[in-house]
């Protein structure tokens, strides 16, 4: 199916007020489903909304460009804010640094961007961002904003690789223009380089004009040469270009249920013209409503993207184990170490609090190896005591966009604890066939634990520390020890989880 989405043109402008119509319709001919249009300065603001309520595949975002920083007021980030709060708009934008012309003093234009980024939080809407040659404060200024609501695009895409891999760290998504068909290659890179589930195109119309029509003004039909520039320096094809770049806008603008609203009124339309006997209405010549308040929209909206995303993660842990029984406890602290694999089951379906951690620990009881004991004949010999524990918990973290945090665990655990020498259990069992004592039990475990989330450009790295509990109920046991008992296990891991990961 031919889908597109435009993502940044300024349709509002002079330029395209001879011949909007013509305009949209060479888009829709192109198979440009919507349009997001950002307001650039308070004048723009009710221009830019009247055009979508003329054509409902409009969405308008209302902001303050870098530009205009100096000559607006504060009052007018206020009325950006009311605007949104009232359903007027899809995202804060665009807004963001621009060095390059500097029409603003840069302290302004920080002042200007933090504040309409915080606007964005409080009302939850993305926010279209414009960097041109500030790609350090712009970076800083967003990941001192970023508390794990803040969703945001980097429009017009021009940096390198390492602001590329930060964005991304940053839960940004990535939006492409015409100037990745003019830029001789220095963008090839970065086109590759963008996750799937963080890509955008766009126009930028006026400006921007892809080859082959350098030169000429620009327009959202253009956006399939950006599209057909990207399927090529991905290796990949239109089609799937126009599917994953579509479901991403569509995902971050939350336009689902407008589109889908939008679509049920041409379908109920030419139902009940049906169902009446009547000729079909010309579904073209239907004029079709704006839904009532794009607002309504607020409460289906899907949770902000994760921050602190995590696939797959794998690394290693300390602990140490004691045993804990009704009839005797092995109160020394046995010392251990292991493996520690954790991944996020549910990930494909946005779910980001649930982990599955598949645990093995290898503890030597040193204390109990350090003792002789004397065995029957009146030899003294040192039993070796290993505990081996396989442990498979659900993780449970309450807070999984914050950079630290707290989960809880359930699961189950395989506790196997071994004796090796065979005069140990001559005396001990009292039976000549072991050669060696085998303990084993199924239990079920839980735990309290802390993470912390450390970016990194390769992924995260998460220190993690829990206290993990078991309750044992074991199959064959040491006369001297029920056959129920805890395990209590402080274990201190370190995680790491590729950034690469999420590509399996
Ligand atoms: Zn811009
Ligand atoms: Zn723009």
């Amino acid at each position: 199916m031919r889908s597109l989405i435009d993502t940044h043109a300024h349709l509002y402008v002079g330029r395209f007020a001879d011949d909007i119509e013509q305009v949209l319709a060479r888009a829709a001919e192109a198979g440009v489903e919507a349009v997001v249009i950002p307001a650039t300065k308070p004048q723009e603001f009710q221009p830019a909304l009247q055009l979508a309520k003329r054509f409902p595949q409009i969405h308008v975002a209302i902001g303050v460009h870098p530009h205009h920083a100096a000559e607006i007021a504060d009052s007018d980030l206020d009325q950006v804010q009311e605007l949104l709060q009232q359903g007027n708009g899809i995202a804060v934008g665009e807004i963001g640094l621009d060095y390059h012309y500097d029409f603003a003093p840069r302290p302004r234009q920080h002042e200007v961007f933090r504040r309409q980024l915080q606007i964005a939080k409080a009302v939850g809407l993305p926010a279209v961002i414009h960097n041109r040659e500030s790609d350090e404060d712009v970076l800083r200024i967003l990941e001192e904003e970023q508390d794990g609501s803040l969703r945001f695009q980097l429009h017009c895409f021009s940096s390198g690789m390492d602001v590329l891999e930060q964005a991304v760290g940053l839960g940004g998504m990535i939006s492409f223009t015409g100037n990745i068909t003019f830029s001789k290659g220095a963008l090839d890179e970065v086109v590759r380089a963008v996750p799937d589930d963080r890509i955008m195109i766009e126009t930028d119309a006026p400006y921007m004009t892809p080859i082959p029509h350098r030169g000429k003004r620009n327009e959202p039909a253009f956006v399939e040469l950006v599209a057909q520039k990207m399927a090529e320096l991905r290796g990949t094809t239109l089609q799937e270009i126009m599917t994953t770049t579509t479901a991403n806008a569509k995902r971050f603008f939350q336009l689902m249920l407008l589109l889908m609203m939008l679509a049920c009124v041409p379908a109920v339309a030419q139902q009940s013209a049906t169902s009446n006997r009547q000729p079909p209405a010309d579904i073209s010549s239907l004029t079709l409503p704006l839904p009532a308040s794009p607002a309504d929209s607020v409460t289906a909206r899907a949770k902000p993207s994760e921050p602190y995303e995590k696939w797959f993660g794998f690394g290693g842990h300390f602990a140490s184990t004691s045993i804990i029984s009704g009839s005797l406890t092995d109160a020394n602290a046995v010392p251990g170490y292991g493996i520690w694999l954790s991944g996020t089951p549910l990930r494909s379906l946005d779910v980001h609090w649930l982990q599955l951690d598949l645990t093995y620990t290898q503890s030597r009881n040193t204390i109990l190896y350090d003792t002789t004991y004397t065995n029957v004949t009146g030899k003294e010999f040192a039993p070796p005591n290993d505990h081996q524990q396989f442990g498979f918990n659900f993780r449970f973290t309450g807070n999984p966009m914050s950079v630290i945090n707290l989960h809880a665990s359930l699961g189950l655990t395989y506790f196997r604890n071994s004796y090796g020498l065979e005069q140990w259990l001559v005396e001990e069992v009292r039976d000549t066939n072991y050669k060696e004592f085998v303990e084993t039990g199924l239990g079920l475990s839980g735990a309290f634990g802390i993470a912390i989330n450390i970016k990194t450009p390769f992924g995260i790295v998460a220190p993690t520390a829990e206290w993990y509990v078991s309750k044992i109920m074991s199959e064959r046991v040491l006369p001297r020890r029920k056959t129920e008992f805890f395990l209590s296990q402080p274990r201190l891991g370190l995680l790491f989880y590729p950034a690469f990961s999420k590509l399996w």
